[in-house]
């Protein structure tokens, strides 16, 4: 099983298999999954942080996620 930081808030995402397995995580109590956005992008998310997006999320709002208001360097 592997874990990754959450693109959001930085906690430990456990992914069961990796992203060639991610749509199986309701089987294996997985703690989050990885989200491809419009843009292009993909973004490891744990649950609550992918409730808290809202329906078309961007890098902006997963950015939003970590640390609103101290993202500034980029
Ligand atoms: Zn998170």
């Amino acid at each position: 099983m592997a874990s990754d930081p959450c693109d959001g808030c930085g906690r430990p995402v456990k992914i069961p298999g990796g992203i060639a397995n991610v749509w199986t995580f309701a089987d294996h109590r997985g703690t989050g999954m990885t989200l491809e956005f419009e843009d292009g992008s993909s973004h490891l998310l744990c649950y609550p942080c992918i409730e808290a997006l809202p329906e078309d999320p961007t890098d902006e709002d997963v950015a939003a996620l970590e640390d609103p208001g101290d993202r500034e360097e980029e």
